[in-house]
């Protein structure tokens, strides 16, 4: 038996779970947010927890840090009454409606609308020194487009771990700031799609390092280099760099959705209709990296944030629950389903 009955849960806290708190919250949805535990992949704050300075989000012309950014789009959240609780959501059902969420201390809170904005997470090698690396704001990275502009980047040679698209998309990115760029695939063979390959394979700037992996970062507080181990013959060597980026995929925080809400072949949140955040469960709705494999910004997952509590405002308004009249829109369904 549920403890309470919310009208509406927020699941995640990245940047999109605080936009749909802040939105919902300034509709009088008095929104209750899941914001997390901490754990060894995931801290409550999401991604950018990871981050030292963010650059590209809009408002901050001298860059924010990520911890900081978070810190305020939480308490914009709460000064408008989002309530906040510190545990995963473990479960969901929503089969039925109200849907039940179970949290990880075991309380079963019903809901009648629900966004789910949990984020995805980079893929790390797990070797000695990333992690510190990376926290440190050190020189190793899992995003280009967001770290490589800055100055510590500049005309070093960096290196991109992977073989894929994204790692072709870094590599070629980076070669704008950096005076040379390695690629560090571990098999003789790309997985990228051929014209992201030729693109890369062709720039002066970028040498593939095939059949290889890292073993080791090296460096305490800057990166210094990597300890590469060749994957065919074992051999071991040391490369001087100025920057590693790791590009191994991402992974959406979808596992406890699986067959409960439709999800892609990669387990990111189906969103059917184009420009719209609603899943093909009535009433439950999609926001941030979660649903969106292709962008991964901060500020769309924010954008998506709002379009996710404006869609369940007015899914709420049309269903007669909540506070807020209908609103019309003749060419914006309220809902896919
Ligand atoms: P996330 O930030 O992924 O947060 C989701 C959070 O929800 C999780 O961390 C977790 O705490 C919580 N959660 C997950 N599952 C559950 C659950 N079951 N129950 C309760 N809570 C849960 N983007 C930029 O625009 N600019 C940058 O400079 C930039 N720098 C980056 C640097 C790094 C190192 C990384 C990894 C990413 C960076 N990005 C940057 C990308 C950006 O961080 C993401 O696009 C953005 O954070 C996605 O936000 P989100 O709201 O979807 O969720
Ligand atoms: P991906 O296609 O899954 O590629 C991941 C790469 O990382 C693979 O080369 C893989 O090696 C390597 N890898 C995985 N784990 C590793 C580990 N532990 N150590 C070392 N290497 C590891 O992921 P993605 O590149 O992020 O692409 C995801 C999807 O987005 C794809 O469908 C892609 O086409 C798409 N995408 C498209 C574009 C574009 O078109 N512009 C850009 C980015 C992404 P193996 O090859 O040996 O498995």
């Amino acid at each position: 038996m549920a403890e309470t009955q919310e009208l509406i849960t927020i699941i995640g806290s990245g940047p999109a779970a605080w936009t749909a708190a802040i939105y919902a919250a300034r509709a009088n949805l008095r929104p209750l947010v899941y914001e997390g535990e901490p754990s060894p992949v995931m801290i409550p704050g999401g991604q950018l927890m990871y981050t030292t300075d963010v650059e590209n989000y809009p408002g901050f012309p001298d860059g924010v840090t990520g911890p900081e950014l978070m810190m305020n789009l939480k308490a914009q959240a709460e000064r408008f009454g989002a309530r906040v609780v510190s545990e995963d959501i473990v479960n969901v059902e929503l089969s039925a409606h109200p849907f039940v969420l179970t949290t990880s201390m075991d309380a079963e809170v019903e809901t009648l609308a629900l966004i789910i904005a949990t984020g995805a997470r980079a893929n790390w090698l797990g070797v000695p020194n990333e992690e510190r690396l990376v926290q440190m704001g050190g020189g190793v990275s899992a995003c280009a487009v967001c770290d490589g502009a800055l100055p510590l980047f500049r005309e070093k040679v960096l290196a991109v771990v992977g073989g894929g698209d994204s790692a072709m998309e870094e590599a070629l990115y980076l070669t704008k700031f950096a005076s040379k760029v390695f690629v560090v695939h571990r098999r003789d063979e790309l997985r990228a799609s051929r014209i992201m390959a030729d693109r890369a394979l062709n720039h002066p700037k970028i040498e593939v390092l095939w059949n290889t992996r890292v073993a080791e970062v090296l460096g305490y507080d800057h990166i210094e280099g990597v300890r590469l181990e060749d994957t065919v013959t074992r051999r071991v060597h040391d490369l001087p760099l100025g920057g590693l980026f790791i590009a191994i995929g991402h992974t959406p925080n979808t596992r406890f959705l699986t067959g409960k809400v439709d999800l892609t072949p990669h387990g990111y949140i189906r969103t059917p209709s184009p420009w719209r955040t609603a899943t093909n469960v009535e009433g439950v709705f999609a926001a941030g990296d979660v649903m969106d494999d292709y962008y991964r910004q901060a500020i769309t997952a924010a954008g998506t944030g709002c379009m996710a509590a404006l869609e369940a405002e007015r899914w709420l308004a049309h269903k007669g629950l909540g506070e807020s009249p209908v609103l019309e829109t003749a060419e914006a369904p309220v809902q896919n389903s």
